[in-house]
């Protein structure tokens, strides 16, 4: 894989080329992101530019016989670590591991490396069940890296979502992670660094992977999905910068029409001050689950973001998609000039709290309560 088929998070990739280049890299990095920022095809293009003998100063060349290797996912020096469990046909008494599914892996890699946790799940048939990393991944970690590199240079151990790893296989890994043998790497990419142990943590070197860039991603969309600019730019922005989250608001209108008849009785019932609305609102979002209850958050404040614009006369730079522009017209001329700032302060705690795991309730009920005060 190659740089150039990441989405944006072009400071991502240059800080560790330039780690790299300046021999700044630890054996052991974490990069923290959330579900569709792209570190998975930005590490794996970042270890075949480390493994390329034909690299430029900026990427791999992408079409000598390592990069063949590496593109395919079949090097034999890259080891690939995922959460797995049992399905109909690999029982508990194979004691499932990565390598039971490494075909998987290697074509839902390649098919798209942008997918879900539960992509994935469904992939190898565990749907209802959570992958785990366990002890046997473990003793197979050990096992394998202390072998020689096949190649003659380094070797990679590439762990995906290691929150999902237990106890005793975390407890088993501390000292390999703290003391890799010469020429190997570890990657992991974790979703939740919260739910790691904080001795493996302490252990890493931490990369924070930030929201792709509201244009690259838009620029993706068009391309993608064949888009108008602003129809793009809406689903960049209330994606809050993941590529998966915005494929799927574009595939589930469902969603999507949820949303906007919710938060339209929020604003209908606080416009009309009648707070049955209102309560009734707080009480069918904070039934939902946490991540539904954030994408309504985002939706809204891009909700606001664009009446605002509208009310300021600038359409130009609103981005309003044409199936939402009546809507947003209605209410731009009703909302008051001092609720945009209090919406935006109100949404963003609300999004916070979600975050913190604060209660659903409490978090909607403040929420309509307060925008029923500054409506
Ligand atoms: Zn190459």
């Amino acid at each position: 894989m190659q740089f150039t088929q990441v989405v944006g998070q072009s400071m991502a990739k240059e800080r560790l080329v330039t780690m790299f280049k300046d021999n700044k890299l630890s054996h052991a990095v974490m990069l923290c992101e959330k579900p569709g920022y792209g570190a998975l095809p930005l590490v794996l293009s970042f270890i075949s530019y480390m493994l390329c003998p034909n690299r430029s100063a900026n990427d791999s060349c992408g079409s000598c016989p390592v990069c063949n290797r590496t593109g395919k996912m079949i090097h034999p020096d890259i080891h690939f670590v995922m959460p797995v469990n049992t399905t109909k046909t690999i029982s508990s008494d194979k004691k499932p591991v990565s390598d039971t599914f490494l075909q998987e892996w290697r074509e839902v890699i390649i098919k798209d490396p942008y997918f879900t946790e539960q992509d994935w799940y469904n992939k190898i048939g565990i749907e209802n069940k959570v992958g785990n990393i366990g002890v046997n991944e473990a003793n197979l970690i050990i096992k394998k890296m202390g072998l020689m590199s096949y190649e003659g240079g380094d070797k990679f151990m590439f762990v995906w979502l290691p929150e999902k790893m237990n106890q005793e296989a975390a407890n088993k890994l501390l000292k390999f992670i703290e003391e890799p043998s010469e020429g190997t790497y570890i990657f992991m990419i974790t979703h939740a660094p919260e739910k790691i142990i904080p001795t493996i943590l302490s252990r890493c070197q931490i990369v924070r992977i930030p929201p792709i860039g509201l244009d690259e991603l838009s620029g993706e969309l068009m391309e993608e999905f064949d888009l108008s600019g602003d129809e793009a730019t809406f689903f960049a922005r209330i994606s809050g910068g993941s590529l998966v989250r915005a494929r799927e608001l574009m595939f589930d209108t469902q969603i999507m029409q949820q949303h906007d008849i919710q938060l339209g009785s929020l604003l209908e019932g606080c416009a009309s001050k009648d707070l049955s609305k209102v309560i009734e609102f707080w009480e069918e979002i904070s039934a939902t689950n946490r991540d539904n209850q954030k994408m309504f958050l985002e939706y809204a404040l891009e909700f606001v973001r664009m009446a605002l614009m509208l009310s300021k006369g600038l359409p130009e730079i609103a981005n309003v998609p044409p199936s939402k522009m009546k809507q947003l017209l209605y209410w731009s001329e009703k909302l008051k000039p001092s609720f945009y700032g209090k919406a935006y302060d109100i949404l963003n705690q609300a999004l916070e709290d979600v975050s913190r795991n604060v209660n659903s309730k409490y978090i909607f009920a403040d929420l309509g309560n307060r925008f029923f005060l500054s409506l």
